[in-house]
């Protein structure tokens, strides 16, 4: 760490401790798909079968799974007392195409290392399609470089996604740690360990897939000269700001280490809307819209994780000067007329197909076919690219006049809440989402540590964001036993600063006139926010010029009059457990907080321990014989309050009845709470049909 603000750090110089004889693997690959257990297998296998010592190290960044995995394993014939990353590796992995097309990845690699690649192009046309450095890095440093296409192989022997087993078999190929038939048979047994209670079809896929992964790695001709043009795209891309640039895109980038103490917020405050810039590109396929056979429904929209499918109505004119092929249709609605468009950002979206399963819309001439339907990435994302951007500079359409309490209008609403990080499907992200498309202008949340305060707040970039007047949702995290409490202490900040605020208003009765002061003193609802917002801008107009300490205080204060909606987020693990004890003494208190709940009945973050909202009977860790006891019914705990609003939604089971439960939960005036329903990787589920 330089520590450039206490002064306290040293300098030291860069010494290579490397051992010449030892094998120095670098992997960088996406999180969930397998790599990392795989390379632990691999430690294994060579650390109990043969004679070489072994070590791995396993970097994560702070996306949950989809994020980046970086192993770094060493083995060789002497003890290997390094307790450090592998700095100069003879073998690199890159399990990931996209990876190489934005980070550094070949920075690693000493002279002469070999490079194994997993490629979704063929091998003739691998040498063409790398960016221009690597091209550069790899003649420079006469690497031997490799090709397969696991993902490719992984769906021929029926493990879609699945590309560990195939990478691994290619490791032991290449690296020769062990002679090859060895190497099969202990990579089996490692499967056999692994997956044998999931059935025989598992096993022999993976088995094929071992074999698959010896045979299919093949050597990439280097034609010995520079053909690309293409530089590395930066980390963070669409123009931003230098914060974002200059701090958040070298953590992006896997360089947080090496930005200096002074870099960072003194107060850990950190701008919202970051996500955007961040494009991971990880999906292998992406949807794509077919306006003739949309309904116009929104369903989609609803259940996208990661508000990566977007819909407007435009007027006709607005849709001058689109690009070409910039699909749209008339608008379906009574009320709204226009043009109703849909889009859809190919490098945020994580190829879920949610999307996609949630479309009622089939395509009579071809019923095989929807009104979405999954096209590999790499095919459609430049012309998808071009038609995002134009979208996002379409304007939003109008508030006013839709009908909130429908998924229909709902979907036409901004989201707040963008690309979070989250897993690939996931079952919480579509309520957040929800919830900041409905009150997000002028949301506060207070969030319980678990999977939502990973995705949503965890460096580089936060998915809460904010719309062109710079209005979107103010958020943060406390601890896991005590975030009703630190939601409480937020509801009642606001209450205590809009009291004062109105205590200090009639001494200005007439800066104001009585007109402005008889408004901003009279209580308002959700529907008069935006009249207040006007109001509190002419109260800041004609307060703003005087030295009088009095107007100080009330300008500091004034946001406070406009209605805010205090919202307590969390999981099951905090809400029914860890926090249980804070979250009955705030719904108690009658105070005007709403709280939700995003229950996947286990704990997710920490991979699927059982809590106390697992039901009788289900399987989880710390529960491997099914649930001794049943799921706590906190909904009948909190009704027998009897001023506590409840609802028990699922979006998957009914979408309408979710965007009513939280219209009537924001509208009710006391506490209420909102047990939400969410699918989770942890269940072990086709995530799609979620
Ligand atoms: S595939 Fe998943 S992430 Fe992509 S648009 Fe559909 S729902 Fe969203
Ligand atoms: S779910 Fe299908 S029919 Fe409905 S809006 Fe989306 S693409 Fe259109």
């Amino acid at each position: 760490i330089v520590d450039d603000v206490t002064g306290t750090s040293l300098p030291y110089p860069e010494v290579d401790f490397e051992d010449p004889a030892s094998v120095r693997a670098v992997f960088f690959a996406l999180g969930a798909d397998g790599t990392v257990s795989a390379n632990k297998n691999t430690i294994k296998i060579i650390g109990e079968e043969t004679p070489l010592y072994a070590q791995g190290y396993f970097v994560y960044d702070s996306k949950k799974s989809g994020s980046r995995t970086v192993s770094h394993l060493r083995f060789g014939p002497n003890p290997l007392n390094k307790p450090y990353l592998v700095r100069r590796a003879n073998f690199v992995g890159i399990h990931q195409w996209g990876f190489l097309e934005r980070l550094p990845m070949l920075d690693v690699a000493e002279e002469g290392a070999t490079v194994l690649l997993n490629s979704p192009y063929p091998t003739e046309e691998v040498w063409d399609r790398l960016p221009k450095p690597v091209q550069e890095e790899i003649l420079r440093k006469k690497l031997k470089v490799y090709v397969v296409n696991a993902y490719d192989l992984a769906r021929q022997v029926g493990l879609p996604g699945r590309i560990n087993t195939i990478m691994q078999a290619a490791f032991f190929k290449l690296s020769g740690v062990l002679p090859e038939e060895e190497a099969k048979a202990r990579i089996k047994k490692g499967i056999e360990k692994s997956y044998g209670k999931r059935g025989k079809t598992v096993l022999e896929r993976n088995f094929q897939a071992v074999e698959l992964g010896f045979e299919a790695v093949e050597p990439l001709p280097i034609p010995g000269r520079i053909t690309s043009e293409k530089e590395l795209v930066p980390p963070m891309v669409d123009h931003p700001p230098a914060f974002v640039r200059e701090v958040l895109g070298p953590i992006a980038l896997g360089l947080g280490d090496a930005l200096p103490v002074s870099a960072f917020p003194p107060d850990g405050t950190y701008p919202t809307g970051t996500a955007r810039y961040e494009k991971r590109g990880i999906a292998e396929f992406v949807p794509t819209w077919d306006p003739k056979v949309c309904v116009q429904c929104g369903k989609c929209v609803l259940v996208c994780p990661h508000a990566v499918i977007r819909a407007k109505v435009v007027p006709e004119e607005a849709l001058a000067g689109a690009p070409e092929g910039f699909p749209h249709r008339k608008a379906m609605w009574k009320e709204l007329s226009g043009e109703f468009t849909l889009a859809i950002s190919p490098d945020d979206c994580t190829g879920c197909t949610l999307c996609v399963e949630a479309c009622p819309a089939k395509d009579k001439t071809n019923p095989s076919r929807k009104a979405l339907n999954m096209a590999p990435r790499l095919e459609v994302r430049e012309e998808m690219n071009r038609h995002w951007d134009f979208f996002l500079s379409l304007p939003e359409t109008p508030r006013a006049g839709l009908k909130l309490h429908t998924v229909k209008d709902v979907q036409l609403l901004e989201p707040l809440f963008e690309f979070p990080g989250a897993c690939a499907g996931c079952g919480e992200t579509p309520y957040l989402r929800l919830l900041s498309q409905l009150f997000g202008d002028r949301l506060i949340v207070a969030n319980a540590t678990g999977c939502s305060s990973i995705y949503g707040g965890n460096l580089p970039t936060t998915p809460w964001s904010k719309n062109k007047e710079g209005r979107g949702p103010a958020w943060a995290n406390s601890l896991f036993e005590d975030n009703a409490e630190f939601g409480l202490g937020m509801r009642l900040a606001l209450d205590k600063k809009a009291e004062y605020a109105r205590k200090l208003l009639p001494g200005f009765r007439e800066v104001l006139g009585e007109e402005l002061l008889a408004r901003l003193l009279k209580p308002v609802g959700p529907e008069e926010v935006e009249a207040r917002r006007q109001d509190v801008a002419l109260l800041r107009e004609r307060l703003g010029g005087l030295e009088d300490p009095r107007a100080r205080d009330l300008l500091a204060v004034a946001d406070a009059l406009i209605p805010h909606s205090v919202w307590i987020v969390g999981g099951d693990g905090w809400a029914y457990d860890i926090g249980y004890g804070g979250l009955d003494h705030v719904l108690s208190s009658g105070a005007n907080v709403k709280v939700l709940v995003l229950d996947t009945e286990v704990y997710s973050n920490t991979g699927g321990q059982a809590s106390k909202a697992t039901g009788l009977g289900a399987v989880a860790k710390f529960a491997t014989a099914g649930k001794a006891t049943p799921k706590k019914d906190l909904a009948f705990m909190a009704m027998s309050y009897g001023h506590v609003y409840v609802a028990q939604i699922a979006m998957g089971a009914n979408d309408a009845h979710t965007v009513k439960a939280f219209l009537e939960a924001e509208a009710h005036q006391g506490p209420a709470l909102l047990i939400a329903y969410s699918h989770c990787i942890a269940h072990g589920i086709d995530m799609a049909k979620g």
